[in-house]
């Protein structure tokens, strides 16, 4: 006998996304309805497939580029919270809820001494969306410190929890976001940090920062101010006296190219005096013999500046690598300059620049 679907006591229509993103573009949800529970996500996935609607899992926002018409089916925004901790012999496993606010478990860790995610300090989001791009910074990303991602798997409808392994991350890149994207809610994650470890400082960045100061031995505290300090300056920890503060972050991803891309890149910049003699494209090795190139230096040599405007959409002044909304900004805006910025990019360089963000009800 089919089960009877409920539909949610709490459900709302036509709720306005742009306020639930940092970039604020997007137009409303049809449905939205907040999950605290793992059962308040299974009810609300049952309802949508019932009523033949799809589904968008919501966190802090802080990761989305919504389509002004907005989102045809149920938002799900995703408020599951609870730490534990759990010491074990030589290292200390937290656990955290998918609502829990990112930055504040990273200000714990730190303030307790446990090392593994101080370079990931001041990225906004929720604990939830730290798998699905493999959320990273400063050279420190969540797949070291990873165990295990608590799921409900939307195919079998059954809770699951996957390994680091099974998770099959990347760079800015995991299962969640990409062959299994919309198969799994993520209900909780869990990080092994290393109390009394040290601080992972692997960016000449960082680096000079802590020189400045004169700490020459750095703990994770240090790190973490540290860490704050320099993305306040790109206007990369979102203040609300910044004018560059909406947006998704870095809106592309480094590209990474075969070696030898990569030198005649170099060599092509170099011959048309972009780049000087005795000068250095930025460019870091990387996984399988390749070259990890710096999307924001390609996007300056293809002639597009800070502070560049596109209608009510520009390039942050602090940040190459940052789309902003000027105020006001559609999202037919944020996207017509994005292409103008992978064009550029693509006919000076040859090179395609890969967007960061996820993209809702748009393409780029
Ligand atoms: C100022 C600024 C700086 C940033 N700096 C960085 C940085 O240094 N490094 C970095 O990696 N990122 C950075 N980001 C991007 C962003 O903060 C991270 O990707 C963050 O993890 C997104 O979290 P969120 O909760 O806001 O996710 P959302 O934007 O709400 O969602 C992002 C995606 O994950 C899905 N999702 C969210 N939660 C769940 C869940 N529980 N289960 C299933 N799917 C889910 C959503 O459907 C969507 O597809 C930055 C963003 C901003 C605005």
């Amino acid at each position: 006998m089919p089960v009877a679907v409920t539909r949610p006591s709490d459900l709302a229509e036509s709720v306005p996304l742009a306020g639930l993103t940092t970039l604020g573009v997007g137009g409303p949800a049809r449905y939205y309805v907040r999950a605290a529970s793992v059962e308040g996500v299974a009810a609300a996935a049952s309802w949508a497939r019932a009523e033949g609607r799809p589904l968008l899992f919501l966190g802090g926002g802080s990761n989305l580029v919504i389509s002004d018409e907005g989102f045809p089916g149920l938002v799900v925004h995703l408020q599951i919270r609870g730490i534990q901790v759990v010491p074990t012999e030589d290292a200390v496993e937290l656990t955290a809820g998918a609502g829990e606010p990112w930055d504040s478990l990273v200000e714990r860790a730190v303030s307790e001494g446990w090392a593994g995610v101080e370079c990931l300090s001041g990225i906004p989001g929720l604990v939830g969306a730290t798998p699905m791009q493999n959320v990273g910074a400063y050279g420190q990303d969540v797949s070291e410190t990873i165990t295990r991602v608590g799921v409900l798997d939307l195919h079998r409808g059954e809770p699951d929890e996957l390994d680091r392994q099974a998770c099959r991350f990347g760079y800015r890149d995991s299962r969640f976001k990409r062959e299994d994207r919309g198969r799994y809610v993520i209900l909780g994650v869990t990080y092994r940090l290393r109390p009394g470890g040290p601080p992972s400082i692997r960016y000449a960045d960082l680096e000079r920062h802590l020189a400045a100061q004169g700490i020459g031995a750095p703990t994770v505290a240090d790190t973490r101010r540290a860490v704050i300090d320099v993305r306040r300056r790109k206007s990369m920890v979102i203040d609300p006296d910044d004018p560059n503060r909406r947006s998704v972050g870095s809106f592309f991803m480094n590209p990474v190219v075969p070696t030898g891309e990569a030198e005649r890149i170099e060599a092509a910049a170099r011959a048309d005096g972009s780049l000087a003699t005795g000068d250095k494209m930025p460019a870091f090795p990387a996984a399988d013999g390749r070259t990890k190139l710096s999307a924001a230096w390609l996007i300056e040599r293809a002639g597009l500046r800070r502070g560049y405007r596109r209608g009510q959409a520009g390039i942050s002044t602090n940040h190459t690598l940052a789309i902003v909304n000027c105020g006001g900004a559609t999202a037919q805006e944020v996207v017509a300059l994005a292409r103008e910025i992978r064009e550029r990019v693509r006919d000076r360089f040859g090179v395609t620049l890969l967007p960061e963000p996820v993209f809702v009800g748009l393409e780029l």
